[in-house]
């Protein structure tokens, strides 16, 4: 009985000096994706936390590489350059990626559109360069997500017509939150926030308590116009301030209605609260091109969405699950 005891007092402290030394560990990493990555979780000690750090950012540059329209040996820019020529074996990762985009243009009709780029391609935010509306017109029937033909038995990717390209910016970074995450979860751990820009997730809470996301007022950078309270949740924002130039009083920004080839403003901000990066990344597009309205009609309609809208009035719009209390 006694040595019994003592065991479990043993016990008692051996866990005791465990606790100890498990702690949060974070790192912020510039550069992946062309954005800031954050990975901050809690670990067992330092060397198991860094380590499953290290693995989270390996899987996000493989992410990378095959998904850049930057890196010209890229899976994606390869499928770029043949798939209108002749059906393109894709490897699995892809093949579903794509074909969760065309779930999404199902869903927002066609707001969300990933040949955006068949137009897209001649902005360059960065250089302050725009197509004028004859470049436009003529690349303007490349976009078409029904253009994209899968055939899920062979794997492969074809495009119906020439003058068609695919950019994954606008769901990439979250699949890339979503496989950071899924790798934590292999080795176990159970709270940790990934982060790449505007995209999000989380995993458990903070000991009892929620994480909380603060979401950024469209011009006013420091100001926070209102704080999410997460877990076990995925978030993200698009803001027609994240890359953009100003020209003649009108904001040329990277969020661009499939329709007209042009920058979508209907919102000045959208943030979507979801299971998934990859969901939530994919949705927050919608809004600028539909408009708040119908924007906010199509979330109400998805059971596991939340969003919040900030119009180009100034006004915040929430979805039904995050209607604050009526005074
Ligand atoms: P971030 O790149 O910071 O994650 P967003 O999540 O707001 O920003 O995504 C913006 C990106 O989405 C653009 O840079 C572009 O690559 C892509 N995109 C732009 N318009 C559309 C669209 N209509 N449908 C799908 N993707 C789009
Ligand atoms: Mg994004």
């Amino acid at each position: 009985m006694k040595n019994l005891l003592l065991s479990l007092l043993a016990l008692a402290s051996l866990a005791r000096m465990d606790a100890a030394r498990a702690e949060w560990v974070e790192r912020v990493e510039d550069g992946i994706m062309g954005t800031r990555i954050v990975v901050e979780l809690w670990a067992d000690d330092k060397t198991q936390g860094n380590a499953a750090i290290d693995a989270v950012l390996a899987e996000m540059r493989r992410v990378d590489q095959a998904m850049s329209t930057y890196k010209p040996t890229s899976e994606l820019s390869i499928v770029n350059a043949r798939a209108a020529q002749e059906p393109i074996k894709i490897s699995a990762e892809l093949f579903d990626l794509l074909s969760t985009a065309l779930e999404y243009s199902r869903i927002t009709d066609g707001a969300f559109d990933v040949t955006y780029a068949s137009v897209g391609y001649l902005y360059d935010f960065r250089k302050h360069v725009r197509p004028d509306e004859k470049q436009i017109a003529a690349a303007l029937p490349g976009i078409n997500y029904r253009h994209i033909e899968l055939d899920k038995k062979n794997s492969t990717v074809h495009f119906a017509r020439a003058g068609v390209r695919v950019d994954l910016g606008g769901i990439g970074k979250g699949h890339a939150v979503d496989r950071g995450i899924a790798v934590l979860q292999a080795r176990g751990i159970e709270h940790a926030l990934v982060t790449a820009g505007g995209d999000s997730r989380i995993i458990g809470d903070r000991f009892g308590k929620p994480w909380v996301v603060g979401i950024r007022h469209p011009d006013r950078k420091e100001e926070v116009i209102a704080r999410i309270p997460l877990e076990d949740a995925a978030i993200s924002t698009s803001g027609d301030y994240e890359r953009y130039f100003d020209e003649n009083g009108v904001r040329y920004h990277h969020i661009i209605d499939p329709k007209t080839g042009h920058s979508a403003s209907k919102v000045r901000s959208a943030t979507i609260i979801g299971p998934t990066a990859t969901r939530t990344d994919g949705l927050s597009k919608t809004a600028f091109v539909l408009g708040p309205e119908k924007a906010i009609e199509i979330y109400n309609r998805l059971d596991d969405i939340d969003a919040v809208l900030v119009t180009p009035e100034g006004k915040v719009l929430y979805t039904k699950g995050l209607e604050p209390p009526k005074q």
